[in-house]
C-alpha cells in the first residue's frame, strides 16, 4: 500500500490518530490541504519528506504527485483536515487512483463538528430533545440538492452541525427560520475549534447574526443549532437503575 488518506482531525496535532501520526512519520510525499490542516502537524514529517500544498493545486495536479510517488515506491499521504469522509472531495481522487489501479487506504479523522460538541461541553443527542444529528451546510457554490435544503431540514428540528456556511449567517437563520426552527432556538458557533485561539460564540436564532457581526467571526466555524443547547432534557435510559441492558441487569422495585 503506497498512498492514504489520512484524517488531520479539527486543528489540535494531538487529536491525529495513533495510525494517522505514524504514517505522517514514515511518509515520503505529504499532500496538505493547506486552508485547514494545522502545519504543526507538519512538524512530524522525516526529515527529506517532499511537502505539498494542495490548495494552489488542481486535482489532476494531486494526482500526478499521487501516481508519480507510488511509480517511484514511495509512501504518500494525503491529509485532509478533519475526517476526509465530510466535505472532503477525496472521493474523485479515490476514483482517479482506482482508474489507475492504484491501492489506497483511508485512516478516519477527529471531524470538526466532535470537536466542536467537545468545545461546547455538549451532548447532541439528548432524550427527549433530539436523537438525530444533521451534518449539512447551505447552499454556495456547490448546489445542494432540493430536498436537503436548509429550510427543509429545519422541519425536523433535530440537532444540526452546520458546515462551511458561517459567512452567509443571514441566509442560514432566514431558512432555518422559514423551515420551522422557532426564534428561540439556541444557536451556538465554534471557531476553531482545538485551535489555541478556539472561539465560542452563543445566542438565538433571533440573536446570533448580530453576535456574529459584532465578533467578526472568521470562516472555520461551526454553526450548531438546536434545542439540546438549552439544558433542559431528561436523563439517558443507559444508567437508569430500572432499564437493564445486555451488560447489567434492570434492578428490581426501583
Ligand atoms: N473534513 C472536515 C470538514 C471540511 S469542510 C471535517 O471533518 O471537519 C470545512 C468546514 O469545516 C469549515 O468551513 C468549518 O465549517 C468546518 N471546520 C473545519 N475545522 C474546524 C474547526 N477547527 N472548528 C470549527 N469548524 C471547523
Amino acid at each position: 500500500m503506497n498512498v492514504f488518506f489520512v484524517g488531520a482531525g479539527p486543528g489540535d496535532p494531538e487529536l491525529i490518530t495513533v495510525k494517522g501520526q505514524r504514517l505522517l512519520g514514515q511518509a515520503d510525499i505529504i499532500i496538505y490541504a493547506g486552508s485547514l490542516v494545522n502545519p504543526a502537524l507538519l512538524s512530524l514529517a522525516k526529515n527529506g519528506a517532499v511537502i505539498y500544498n494542495s490548495a494552489s493545486m488542481t486535482l489532476a495536479e494531486v494526482i500526478a504527485v499521487m501516481t508519480a510517488g507510488v511509480k517511484d515506491n514511495k509512501l504518500v499521504v494525503r491529509l485532509h483536515t478533519g475526517d476526509p469522509s465530510i466535505y472532503g472531495a477525496i472521493q474523485e481522487q479515490m476514483d482517479a487512483l482506482a482508474a489507475q489501479n492504484i491501492t489506497f487506504e483511508v485512516i478516519p479523522g477527529v471531524s470538526s463538528f466532535l470537536a466542536t460538541a467537545a468545545a461546547l461541553k455538549q451532548e447532541y443527542t439528548l432524550p427527549d430533545v433530539s436523537q438525530t444529528v444533521i451534518i449539512t451546510r447551505l447552499e454556495g457554490r456547490t448546489p445542494v440538492p432540493e430536498k436537503e435544503k436548509l429550510a427543509a431540514l429545519a422541519s425536523h428540528e433535530a440537532t444540526m452541525c452546520i458546515f462551511l456556511s458561517v459567512h452567509m449567517l443571514d441566509d442560514v437563520v432566514k431558512e432555518l427560520v422559514d423551515g420551522g426552527y422557532a426564534c428561540e432556538t439556541p444557536v451556538a458557533i465554534v471557531q476553531k475549534a482545538s485551535w489555541p485561539d478556539q472561539k465560542i460564540f452563543r445566542g438565538t436564532l433571533a440573536t446570533i447574526a448580530q453576535v456574529a457581526r459584532e465578533s467578526g467571526i472568521d470562516r472555520t466555524a461551526m454553526i450548531v443549532v438546536g434545542k439540546v443547547l438549552h439544558t433542559d432534557y431528561a436523563l439517558s435510559r443507559l444508567y437508569a437503575p430500572e432499564f437493564g441492558h445486555m451488560f447489567r441487569p434492570a434492578q428490581e422495585g426501583r
